[in-house]
């Protein structure tokens, strides 16, 4: 009985997250607060992609409080890259932790491939996909 309980949650929660929230990954894990995600960050601004001047940064910051609190650290070949100033580095913990920004609370989210990032290795969660490969073969091939 217990088990049967269990599959109809589900497969409630893999059509609510599918069909309503529109999502393609379970996020699972939890925040081993390593800090890695508060630097070495990419500014994926719309269709624009990645930040890559300080000048385009800088007309940024005037419409976006957020981005007021990045310091460039550095630049590659994808663009500027930036490290959170409430970023603590001793303890590695974010200092305005209960007033952190929606974006910083809702990390990491699935949007993050689609702007080309990734997870670090480092990072305590998961983002696992909610249809596996032969589901999704499957449904292509009807
Ligand atoms: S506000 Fe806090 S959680 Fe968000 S990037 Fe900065 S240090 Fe990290
Ligand atoms: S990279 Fe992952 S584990 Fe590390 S602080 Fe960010 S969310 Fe937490």
């Amino acid at each position: 009985m217990f088990a049967f309980l269990i599959k109809i949650y589900n497969n409630f929660k893999k059509f609510f997250c599918l069909k309503i929230l529109k999502k393609k990954y379970y996020r699972t894990g939890s925040c081993k607060g390593c800090g890695k995600c508060c630097e070495n960050i990419y500014v994926n601004h719309g269709k624009k992609g990645f930040i890559k001047s300080i000048e385009e940064f800088n007309r940024l910051k005037l419409f976006h409080s957020f981005y007021r609190n990045l310091d460039v650290m550095g630049s590659d070949e994808l663009g500027l890259t930036f490290k959170c100033r409430h970023l603590d580095p001793n303890t590695r913990k974010c200092t305005i932790h209960f007033f952190r920004p929606p974006i910083c609370r809702n990390y990491p989210m699935e949007e993050i491939f689609k702007m080309g990032g990734i997870l670090t290795e480092e990072c305590g969660y998961k983002l696992v996909p909610i249809e596996s490969f032969d589901e999704i073969l499957s449904k292509l091939s009807k």
